[in-house]
Parts: C-alpha cells; sequence; structure tokens
C-alpha cells in the first residue's frame, strides 16, 4: 500500500476494532517517518499498497467525523449493493454440472458460460468452446490471470507445485483445506471431487479469494470473496456463515490452509488471518469440544499454545525472517514452487538462458521431518537434518544446519561462525561478510530480488537514508520491534 510517498519510511502498526472502512473493509493502521519531523499515524487500505488502487487515507490524529464515517459506509454498501448476487453468477455453471455429457461454453472477458450458439453479447471476446463440466471447475486456466495491478496479481502455481502440496497434505491425513488465495489447490480438489478421481476424490475445498470471477464457478458453499488482509467478507454474515458450515462438517486434525498471498502482502495482517482462522476452527470443527487446545505431534511445537491448523504458506524466501519472526511455529522448507504464468520462475519459459530458479518456498508448521519433497526435481534427505533439502543445500558441520536459502551451496565463514552466500569475503570494518565491492558505510546494494537494500532505501528503524538498520545510531534508544515494515511488491 502507501510505501510509495517520497518523504519517508511507512510502517505497519496495528489492527484496530474501531479502524475506519474503505471500500475494502476495515483499514489498517499505519506510521509515516520523516527525516525532518515527528512520525505521523494514518489509517490506509488493507490490501491496496498504492493509492492508485485505493484511494483511502486517514490520519489517526485527526478524527474521522461521524458524517464522513457515515459517508464511507455507504460508498462500502453502495459498492457490495452494485454487485450481481453470488448465486445469479454462479447459476450458469450450475446448471451446465447437472448434465455432465454435456460440453459447455465460457467467455473468458466476462467470466460466465454463454449458450454454444454465438452470442452477441459477447462479440470479440474470447469465447472458450467445447469444455467438458469437470474443467468449468479449472476457471484459472481459462481466465486471464490477473496482473494489472500489484495488489491483484495472480501467479498461478505450475501442475507439479499443485501435485506437490497436495501429496503432502493427502500423506498426512489431510482430508480438507481452506485456500486463501490459492484457487489452483481449489480447483484441484474440487474437479478431483466432480469427475470423481481418486486419491483427491476424497477431498473438499473451501476458497477464500478477492477475485470475484470465481464466483461463477464454485458456489457459495465453497467459495466466498474475502480479504486475507483483514479477514473481511465482502458479503459480511452470510460469507461467515458459509466457512462455518464447511468448518462443521469436518474434523480439525484432517483440515488444513494453504495461503499464497501477493508478496507484497504485510506479514503481520497475514498472521491474524491465520489466527483468526484457527480460532473458527477451534469453534465449529465437528471435534472442536475434544480437540485438545494444543497442537497434534504432526506439527511443530508452537511458540503459543493455542492450537493451530496444518498450514502452508507460500512466499519468497528473502522474506522469510518476517514469516518466523511473527509466526514462529511456521518454518521454511527447501521446495522451490514453480509457477505458470511469472514472468521470470516458470518451469517451462521458452527462453532457457532466461529461466531462473523460482525464489518461492513453502513455509510450514508441519513438521518438517514428515515431508518428502520429490527426488525426480533433486530433493534428498538430509540425515543429520532428519528432512529433505534441495540437491545443492549442503550439510554444513559447524552450523549443524543446511543452510543455503536461495540455491547456491554457502560457504562457511569462521570469523562470523556462520555459513554465507558464495563469492562474499569477510570485511574486517563491517564485521561481517559482504560483496567484495562494498563501502563500509552500510550502503551495500545487495542484488538479491525484493531484498531490503534495493527495495527501501531509507532505514527500517528511524526513516533516514544513508545508513541500513543494523547500523542505526538510534538503535539502543528507540526501538520498533513489532512495527513491520511496509515492502513494495517485488511480485
Ligand atoms: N499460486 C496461487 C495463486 C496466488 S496469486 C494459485 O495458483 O492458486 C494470489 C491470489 O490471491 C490470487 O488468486 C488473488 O486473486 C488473491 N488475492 C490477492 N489479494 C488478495 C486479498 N487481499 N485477499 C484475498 N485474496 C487476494
Ligand atoms: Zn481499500
Ligand atoms: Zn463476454
Ligand atoms: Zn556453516
Ligand atoms: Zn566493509
Amino acid at each position: 500500500m502507501a510505501g510509495s510517498s517520497g518523504l519517508g519510511v511507512e510502517v505497519f502498526v496495528d489492527a484496530l476494532d474501531d479502524a475506519p472502512w474503505c471500500p475494502h473493509g476495515p483499514t489498517l493502521l499505519f506510521e509515516r517517518f520523516y527525516q525532518e519531523r515527528e512520525a505521523r499515524r494514518f489509517f490506509a487500505c488493507s490490501a491496496h499498497r498504492k493509492r492508485s488502487g485505493c484511494s483511502f487515507f486517514q490520519w489517526a490524529d485527526e478524527k474521522e467525523s461521524s458524517a464522513k464515517r457515515a459517508m464511507r459506509m455507504e460508498i462500502y454498501q453502495a459498492s457490495r449493493t452494485a454487485e450481481v448476487p453470488h448465486s445469479t453468477l454462479y447459476s450458469g455453471v450450475k446448471a451446465a454440472l447437472e448434465k455432465p455429457t454435456k460440453m459447455a461454453s465460457v467467455c473468458a472477458n466476462c467470466a460466465c458460460t454463454v449458450p454454444q450458439k454465438k452470442d452477441p453479447a459477447h462479440k470479440g471476446h474470447t469465447v472458450v468452446e467445447s469444455l467438458p463440466p469437470a474443467d468449468l471447475l479449472r476457471p484459472t486456466k481459462f481466465l486471464p490471470a490477473l496482473d494489472d495491478s500489484k495488489s491483484n496479481a495472480q501467479y498461478l502455481f505450475a501442475g507439479k507445485a499443485v501435485s506437490c502440496i497436495l501429496g503432502q497434505l493427502h500423506g498426512q491425513g489431510i482430508r480438507h483445506v481452506v485456500c486463501i488465495g490459492a484457487p489452483r489447490i481449489h480447483e484441484a480438489i474440487t474437479s478431483a471431487r466432480f469427475s470423481k478421481q481418486a486419491p483427491l476424490s476424497s477431498m473438499s475445498s473451501f476458497l477464500l479469494d478477492w477475485d470475484r470471477r470465481f464466483a461463477s464457478f464454485f458456489s457459495p458453499r465453497e467459495l466466498q470473496h474475502f480479504n486475507m488482509f483483514n479477514h473481511h467478507f465482502f458479503s459480511g454474515d452470510t460469507g461467515l456463515a458459509s466457512l462455518t458450515k464447511f468448518l462443521g462438517k469436518v474434523s480439525m486434525s484432517e483440515v488444513a490452509v494453504v495461503m499464497d498471498p501477493p508478496f507484497g502482502g504485510l506479514a503481520r495482517p497475514l498472521v491474524a488471518c491465520l489466527e483468526w482462522l484457527y480460532a473458527l476452527a477451534l469453534e465449529h470443527c465437528k471435534d472442536a469440544a475434544e480437540s485438545t487446545k494444543e497442537a497434534p505431534p504432526t506439527l511443530n511445537k508452537s511458540a503459543s499454545s493455542k492450537r493451530q491448523l496444518a498450514t502452508i504458506w507460500v512466499f519468497p524466501y528473502f522474506l522469510e525472517s518476517q514469516v518466523v519472526e511473527t509466526m514462529p511455529s511456521m518454518k521454511m522448507m527447501d521446495y522451490k514452487v514453480d509457477y505458470d504464468n511469472h514472468p521470470i520462475f516458470t518451469s517451462s519459459g521458452k527462453k532457457k538462458a532466461e529461466k531462473r530458479k523460482s525464489p518461492v518456498r513453502l513455509f510450514t508448521n508441519i513438521n518438517a521431518g514428515l515431508l518428502v519433497f520429490p527426488a525426480e526435481e533433486g530433493y534428498r534427505l538430509c540425515k543429520p537434518c532428519q528432512k529433505y533439502v534441495s540437491a545443492e543445500n549442503q550439510h554444513c558441520g559447524k552450523c549443524h544446519a543446511c543452510t543455503t536459502k536461495h540455491g547456491p551451496t554457502y560457504v562457511h565463514c569462521e570469523a562470523c561462525k556462520a555459513c554465507v552466500k558464495p563469492g562474499r569475503v569477510h570485511c574486517v570494518t563491517c564485521k561481517q561478510c559482504l560483496p567484495a565491492q562494498h563501502d563500509c558505510t552500510g550502503g551495500v546494494a545487495d542484488s538479491e530480488e525484493g531484498s531490503a537494500a534495493t527495495a527501501m532505501p531509507a532505514c527500517h528503524r528511524c526513516g533516514k537514508t544513508g545508513h541500513k538498520r543494523r547500523h542505526c545510531p538510534d538503535a539502543d534508544t528507540q526501538s520498533r520491534p513489532s512495527a513491520k515494515r511496509v515492502k513494495k511488491s517485488k511480485r
């Protein structure tokens, strides 16, 4: 969101119960740091990181008048009232699924079914014909992926990533999945169930996504229009009731969450969304009363004693600290997640030379020792670590771990007492391993995509430019451990 103002650094502060609402539900509280002035707090959209996506802005110290609040609520309500009801959108596919032998046609522009004969309403549109009904349940195969704005960016899993994720979950006895921004996982389960294709046919899924086009393909019983950054249902109580009903039919140990948020997304609101979902499951799952408050042995010992659901959170390796600091039960796995439509990180890109290894990983609270990643893609069991690691990841006897994060084998540095990226040299001035060409002022240009250095030139602690957080002169006097920085979307 609003990270683009050239004035200073903006950090996420909190989600407040009485926060004002923008058209995307309750806003979040942020704080903006200036070079010469006092920091100032403001409310802004939870989901849009650019003001061009959502223009809402409210200084926290300028109280929103009741008239303004009422007007904003009206704007929110008006955009909901203007929406075609979910049941109406779904009626075409519903009818098609009832005639499983008949082929159907869909318009990719309008995201709806169209009668077989040429329909003038869709003149000039991309109409996909002769789809067997089961394919109607895979809308991401024919709808153009949203990539117009960074907040909406849809990067779709390659088939082998879907198989790997679902294979792991199925292997852990998971039979029901809540997909948050993971339509390909939802589709795989839903279409396998429809065409009775083992082993996924025994699974069920619920999709929470903010792409409303999916409402034409999935019923309100399995899809709700949702904002993961404030866990807001755009259909209000009906949306919540629908998810509650789904949870009511399943037992806690058989349900998992798969979440693939936009990479610019803030970790803390996402963790808040997961915790909200865990609490909902604990209240409504059919065995919730008997199920202990402690997580089952298949999951990592959570930092909190709160009961978590098995969770897979798909996020880039360079945001590991954001995930792990906010949710210590999540561990990063070596498995590299490939995408079908990512401009660079695709598994079958035509320009082989440009093809790079995916920076996207699975973060999970499932015990790493229980996950088996495909040997044919180079993953192997590291005996000392008792987990599957990538081919390049060499075990370091001194660190007692397989240390690479992004692929290339790391090199152990005796001075740092840690493994470091290959090509780095130990600098006695900086007391760390850095690229040989660095200038010892802390302004190291790190070439890693999405690294703090390239995404945010100012210090994340004080907002001033010229040094990074670890060299901040204010470090001892003023610390802001809970405030997560706003990063620009790098996806
Ligand atoms: N790799 C996934 C898709 C990830 S793209 C797959 O193949 O299934 C991110 C997804 O999150 C998209 O489907 C997008 O519509 C959805 N999304 C983006 N912002 C969201 C938000 N604020 N709340 C809920 N869903 C969101
Ligand atoms: Zn908004
Ligand atoms: Zn059309
Ligand atoms: Zn080492
Ligand atoms: Zn140096």
